[in-house]
């Protein structure tokens, strides 16, 4: 296997653990033997537990030549000790990574191993892997705040409801199934007081009860009723209320920040989500659009700060997916995108 194949097994392996690791990334590690054969795969275990490398190496053990990782491996002792010494110790030669580490704190791990005379290639699929599995991760550490996705569904002429507020089974069952993957994939999942009030939400990821993200409703009057089914005990739950006027999405991200949420699942409703995108807070769009015409009914979105088209948000489209009959779009806003590095 060539150094590429085998850093495309490795972001496979990081895409399986997104949403189990915060705050660490979600790393993968796959190492080669002399003759380039996959001895050991890895990827980041949750918190406190071993990093890709680690468990990579481990599988291993003295047949360890090469590692290819999607990150550069830490040279820091956090809760775990370095990754750098780890790959010295096994007698790798040659380390492969994609992205480097953004932080002078954790940083270091490829100039460690280069002063060790270990052979270092870096760059390999960066910009599949920043994009990708590492971009929330990545959005964290370099502006300090979550990376925050908002998703949602809607019918052709871009209403999420029907003109009597009734929204079950707009999309068919392979969106709703990829939508509970996006929730497994973040860290905490954010609604609106409407939307709790509207449709009664539970907000959890079914495909793995294990693992729950935290639901947050933004309720500036605390108006989330006792028995709403997102105060039941499937997972934790932030009830965010502001008696004063609006709640302040940057001080509630940052808030989220300080629980070590690195990625954010915004899910509604049309309101809350104006108010994130006039704040500049959204960093990926996932809109489900379904074959169905209602031409009646709320709006996906409303109040966004947009009175005229100079001003709409313009957004860049990174994927298209037919799930079903639905359609998937993900995009970026073109902000975000030029300030990726
Ligand atoms: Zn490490």
């Amino acid at each position: 296997m060539d150094h590429e194949q085998a850093m495309r097994r490795a972001v496979e392996l990081s895409r399986a653990v997104l949403g189990t690791t915060s705050p660490n990334p979600p790393v993968g590690a796959v190492v080669l033997d002399a003759d380039g054969a996959v001895v050991g795969e890895g990827a980041t275990q949750p918190s406190g537990g071993p990093h890709a490398e680690v468990v990579a190496l481990a599988q291993a053990g003295d047949r360890a030549h090469t590692a290819v990782v999607t990150l550069e491996p830490c040279d820091h002792t956090g809760r775990t000790g370095p990754c750098s010494q780890a790959l010295l110790a096994a007698g790798v030669r040659t380390v492969v990574v994609a992205c480097s580490e953004p932080t002078a704190q954790a940083g270091g791990g490829v100039q460690t191993l280069r002063a060790a005379g270990v052979e270092v290639r870096t760059g390999i699929l960066e910009d599949e892997v920043a994009a990708g599995p590492l971009a929330a991760w990545l959005h964290r550490q370099r502006s300090g705040r979550p990376f925050v996705t908002w998703k949602y569904a809607a019918t052709l002429d871009g209403r999420s409801a029907a003109a009597d507020g009734t929204s079950r089974w707009i999309t068919g069952e392979p969106a709703r199934a990829d939508v509970h993957r996006l929730r497994a994939e973040s860290d905490a999942i954010v609604v609106g007081i409407g939307t709790v009030l509207a449709d009664d939400p539970q907000l959890t990821n079914r495909p793995d009860p294990g693992h729950q993200p935290l639901r947050v409703v933004v309720d500036s009057r605390g108006r989330t009723p006792q028995d709403a089914k997102v105060r039941d005990g499937s997972a934790e739950t932030l009830v965010v209320t502001s008696p004063d006027g609006p709640v302040d999405l940057p001080a509630l991200l940052a808030d989220l920040a300080r629980r070590e949420v690195v990625s954010v699942l915004l899910e509604g409703g049309p309101t809350l989500a104006g108010a994130f995108l006039r704040a500049g807070l959204v960093d990926r769009v996932v809109g489900y659009v379904a074959p169905a015409l209602l031409g009646a009914g709320p709006a996906a979105l409303l109040d966004a700060g947009v009175g005229t088209i100079d001003d709409a948000v313009r957004l860049h489209l990174t994927d298209v997916t037919r799930l079903g009959d639905d359609v998937r779009l993900t995009l970026v806003p073109h902000d975000t995108r030029t300030r990726r590095p």
